[in-house]
Order: C-alpha cells, then sequence, then structure tokens
C-alpha cells in the first residue's frame, strides 16, 4: 500500500512524501532538513525527487537530498536548474519501481513559464498551480495561460485527489464566499477546513470534485462568479483575469 504524506516546511508549504515498502519518492523538497528527519525517522531510502517549478521554496533541499540519498531529480526541461536532473515535458510518464509508482506529466504554465503538474494513479501533484478553492499567482505567465492549464487539469477523473503545495485553503475560502456568498457547498467546505485547521490538520489532499464544486477559479462559467468579477462580459477568461486580480488584493 503506497503511503502519501505532508511533510510541512517553511510557513505552509507541504513536501509530498511518498512511500511503500521502505522506498520514498518526494515532490517539491524546498528544504532538506525535514526530509531527511521523515526518511530516518520512518526508515524510507529516496529514491526520486519531483520538482514542479524552480521557486525556491520548491527546490531548496534538492541538491543536499541528491548528495545524502541515492534519488535522482526529474524537473521541467523548459526552466533552469543548477542541480543535475532528468528534464520532463508534457506527455512523458516517469515509471518508478519502488515506490510502485507510475506518474504522467503535464504542462501547466502561468505560475512560472515551465511549471509542469505530475498526475497517476488518482494522485495530482500540482505545485503552485491548483491550490485548495484558490490558484498559484501569475509571476511569468499570462491570465490565459492560467485559465488553460487549470482547464487542463478539470479534464482528469473527478476523484482524483488534488496535493497542492501550500496550505492557503482557509483564506482562498474566504475569497471564494466573497464571491459567492451562500453557495452550500463552499459553506460545508469551509465548515470542515476550519475543523481540520483547528486540530493542525491539513486541509489537503482535497479533490478534483471539491474544487469543481467551490474553486472559484475553476467556475468563471458560472452567473455568481461571473456577476462578483465585475467582467464586462461573460467570457471565462475575462472572468478568470478579473478574479486572480481581485485575490492579489484580498
Ligand atoms: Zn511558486
Amino acid at each position: 500500500m503506497l503511503e502519501i504524506i505532508p511533510v510541512p516546511a517553511f510557513k505552509d508549504n507541504y513536501i509530498w512524501l511518498l512511500h511503500q515498502h521502505g522506498h520514498a519518492v518526494v515532490v517539491d523538497p524546498g528544504d532538506a532538513q525535514p526530509v531527511l528527519e521523515t526518511l530516518s525517522a520512518l526508515g524510507l531510502q529516496l529514491n526520486a525527487i519531483l520538482v514542479t517549478h524552480h521557486h525556491m521554496d520548491h527546490i531548496g533541499g534538492v541538491e543536499e537530498l541528491i548528495h545524502a540519498t541515492p534519488a535522482r531529480a526529474f524537473a521541467p526541461e523548459k526552466e533552469q536548474y543548477p542541480f543535475p536532473h532528468q528534464p520532463v515535458v508534457a506527455g512523458d510518464r516517469l515509471d518508478f519501481a519502488e515506490p510502485a509508482l507510475s506518474l504522467s506529466v503535464l504542462e501547466v504554465p502561468g505560475h512560472t513559464l515551465g511549471h509542469v503538474a505530475y498526475c497517476g494513479s488518482g494522485m495530482l501533484f500540482c505545485g503552485d498551480t491548483l491550490f485548495g478553492a484558490g490558484c498559484g499567482r501569475l509571476f511569468e505567465g499570462t491570465p490565459e495561460q492560467m485559465y488553460t492549464s487549470l482547464q487542463q487539469l478539470t479534464e482528469l477523473p473527478a476523484d482524483t485527489k488534488v496535493y497542492c503545495a501550500h496550505e492557503y485553503t482557509e483564506h482562498n475560502l474566504e475569497f471564494a464566499l466573497s464571491l459567492e456568498p451562500g453557495h452550500v457547498a463552499l459553506l460545508a467546505r469551509q465548515q470542515a477546513t476550519s475543523a481540520l485547521r483547528a486540530k493542525g490538520l491539513p486541509s489537503l489532499p482535497s479533490s478534483l470534485a471539491l474544487e469543481l464544486a467551490t474553486n472559484p477559479f475553476l467556475r468563471c462559467h458560472e452567473p455568481g462568479v461571473i456577476a462578483a468579477s465585475g467582467s464586462a462580459t461573460p467570457d471565462p477568461v475575462n472572468v478568470f483575469t478579473a478574479i486572480r486580480e481581485m485575490r492579489n488584493h484580498f
């Protein structure tokens, strides 16, 4: 049985660690120390490091982990990295024997231009593209690129578990409720999320079905979101652009 655990790092990052039979893979290790501590505590060998994009809070621990473990790193071909890695592009399939895992690479530009996501076996590791009830900031890409990337993710099976790289869900839900006040699914999610966070538990993974029901950035076609966006037209890219800008100042 494959186990997936969040290794907390910095203020609100999650480094997702997948393990089975003593072998592990990590996604976006911004810091090596908490990963090494977890590997040691659970008696795991690290075999692979998956990187979604080039921001330091996602790659800061890679170099040290490569030196301290047998792990190989995988990172987007369209970005520059200071450590040895196998470049990945859309459509690549990564097959690991231990832990037994098969993941496909999706290119999801927007937060950064080379950003990738890894998906397979009912899981999605989306870095800073999709968040619980939110999405990443547009540091490098255009709103249209990010909108298209998010739409690509919505084509995955609805029961796909969504493993985001930050714990931003509570604040995102407040913003979502400012756009769709009284939306029942949102209120239910806010209640469930608050209960988890009050116990110090992660609000993640989420599911694609839950994001489709509550994430305003996947709901740019909904009348309530269109109206709240103030967009002059109901064009979903215009609506997305407007609410992404609103979220920047929320
Ligand atoms: Zn980032």
